[in-house]
């Protein structure tokens, strides 16, 4: 479990989500890109969107 460095922050996602949410290709956890807008992987570096509060977790192809 991550603890979140990234304090004062506004989450876009749940905690109670964001906290199950896991990298769909090496399960590391992720978090906020720099600009909130998306996720990034702290494992793999991979990058998803998050549409509308909804993290998007699909591998890119
Ligand atoms: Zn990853």
């Amino acid at each position: 479990m991550a603890k979140s460095k990234q304090k004062g922050i506004k989450d876009i996602i749940p905690k109670d989500l964001f906290d199950i949410l896991a990298c769909p290709l090496c399960k590391a956890d992720l978090e906020y890109t720099k600009d909130k807008k998306g996720l990034v992987c702290s494992g793999c570096g991979a990058k998803f969107p998050i549409r509308e509060g909804i993290p998007v977790l699909m591998p890119p192809k």
